[in-house]
């Protein structure tokens, strides 16, 4: 059982805060502990995943019963639930059910629980990816994966159980639930759930650390006040998406501190970050953090290319990752699991990125939606957004290929922003860059689809 420091010290009277709702360690010991004595059966619990107490009582109780968990997101419709419910075998639900759902539902037993015995290697999680690129695929992750991502952290980021983290996250993914509740509960630190990641919300807890998405973070320098409150935090976190550089500047100047960027997914929980005592670059994700490795293979399919791209900063490879933070594969997905491994633990993350020199890593894009083939050249979307974004016409960017007769993808910019045309901006790219990597077309958006973690949906934008 991972949440070590949960049961071996119960002094701290203020261990969990989800809105209102406050439980010491030792409350929500004994709750989960009921929690656990109402699950029938050992097969997969599915919480319904409401940014709630109960969700942590319900996930920590499934933990403490050695079963696997299965977060389901709230909002959901009954077509998401049921791949969700059928594709993970759950046979109990916890929260409140929904009509389409017939599970069990769990009723915590009268009497508490201790912790199970677990095998570290089996599964205590089965995380279901944001389906950014497609379905989302199952991904199954050991008591032993989690604890290594999570001991990993605390050592990048030097957290401490002194430390409070604040967050409003999601609590069906990675970045909310495993690292924000989770990561807190195992290290034996407080952790404050804000309900809604409000700026003001997250000003008035004093924390020490607060964990956003990059949408979070524009929201919170958009209210300058509640930016200058976080000052007196320690580590101003971003990831599950790209922070733009000027997001970055923005956050440096008026909390006097640059935020950590981290880079992770569902699969491998994080494995690269900017260290709390190193380097801090706007528009770079870090090093490896302790444990995992990652190499860059060519992304391009010449054969006489090198085995791996150079450490120049600059050339764009296909990133590979290992490390026991791994997940152990996607449930009842042969084809995506023949696809992920590469040998020896490698992991394809589908990601494209650049390393320099010194082990830093920028994130350029995914293959998948972000590698353009335009009229014989390979384009990276990330460059061209980049330079759009310069652009003080431009506030969000999202570039696609889409298909072309003649140039086999063309490139299209949806563009957010003030200011309408079209040619201004396709001659800013133009001036900037390569011209073959200037957009053939300007779409003017109110906003980019995004889903709750902030991620652009770049399927809905005719990739
Ligand atoms: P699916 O796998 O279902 O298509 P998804 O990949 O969005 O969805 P997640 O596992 O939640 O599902 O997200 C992982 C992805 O998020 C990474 O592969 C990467 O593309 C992106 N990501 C995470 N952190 C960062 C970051 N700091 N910078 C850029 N991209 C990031
Ligand atoms: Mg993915």
């Amino acid at each position: 059982m991972f949440l070590t420091s949960l049961t071996d010290s119960h002094d701290l009277d203020r261990a969990v805060t989800v809105g209102d709702d406050v439980l010491s360690r030792a409350e929500l010991v004994d709750r989960a502990g009921r929690f656990a004595a109402g699950i029938p059966g050992d097969g997969p619990v599915a919480v319904h995943a409401t940014a709630s107490i109960d969700t942590v009582v319900a996930v920590t109780g499934a933990i403490l019963a050695g079963v696997p968990v299965v977060p389901v997101p709230p909002d959901s419709g009954p077509a998401e639930r049921g791949h969700v419910l059928t594709d993970s075998g759950a046979t109990a639900w916890a929260g409140e059910r929904p009509d389409d759902v017939d599970l069990p539902v769990v009723l915590p037993g009268a009497q508490p629980i201790g912790p199970r015995p677990v095998d570290p290697a089996a599964t205590a999680m089965l995380l279901y990816t944001s389906g950014t690129t497609g379905r989302p695929k199952g991904a199954q992750l050991s008591g032993a994966a989690i604890a290594a991502g999570l001991d990993a952290l605390y050592e990048v980021w030097d957290w401490t159980p002194d430390d409070t983290v604040a967050h409003g996250l999601p609590l069906f993914h990675v970045h909310g639930l495993i690292l924000g509740v989770l990561g807190s509960l195992r290290r034996g630190s407080r952790v404050v759930h804000t309900v809604k990641p409000q700026p003001a919300r997250y000003a008035a807890v004093g924390a020490s650390m607060y964990f956003g998405v990059p949408t979070v973070w524009n929201r919170i320098v958009d209210e300058p006040d509640a930016a200058r409150a976080l000052s007196r935090a320690r580590l101003l976190v971003s990831g599950s998406a790209p922070l733009p550089a000027s997001l970055f500047d923005r956050i440096a100047a008026l909390t006097g501190q640059a935020p950590v960027e981290r880079y992770g997914m569902t699969e491998t929980m994080i494995t690269l970050s900017a260290h709390a005592s190193g380097e801090r670059r706007a528009g770079w994700v870090g090093l490896p953090v302790p444990g995992a490795e990652t190499c860059l293979l060519p992304a391009t399919d010449d054969p006489t290319d090198a085995d791996t791209v150079p450490d120049d900063g600059e050339t764009v490879g296909r990133l590979q990752v290992r490390g026991p933070m791994l997940f152990d594969g996607y449930l009842n997905r042969p084809d995506a699991n023949d696809e992920c491994w590469a040998g020896e633990g490698w992991f394809r993350t589908g990601d494209l990125a650049v390393r320099d020199a010194g082990g830093f890593h920028r994130i350029v894009g995914r293959e998948s939606t972000d590698l353009i083939k335009s009229g014989g050249y390979r384009i990276g979307s990330g460059e061209i957004e980049a330079v759009l974004l310069d652009h003080p016409a431009v506030s969000e960017v999202a570039v696609v290929g889409v298909p072309d007769p003649d140039l086999g993808q063309r490139i299209v910019a949806y563009v957010v922003g003030d200011g309408h045309d079209a040619q201004v901006l396709i001659d800013h790219v133009a001036g900037q860059l390569s011209w073959h990597k200037r957009p053939r077309e300007v779409v003017f958006l109110d906003g980019l689809p995004r889903n709750p973690m902030g991620k652009v949906q770049k399927k809905l934008l005719g990739t």
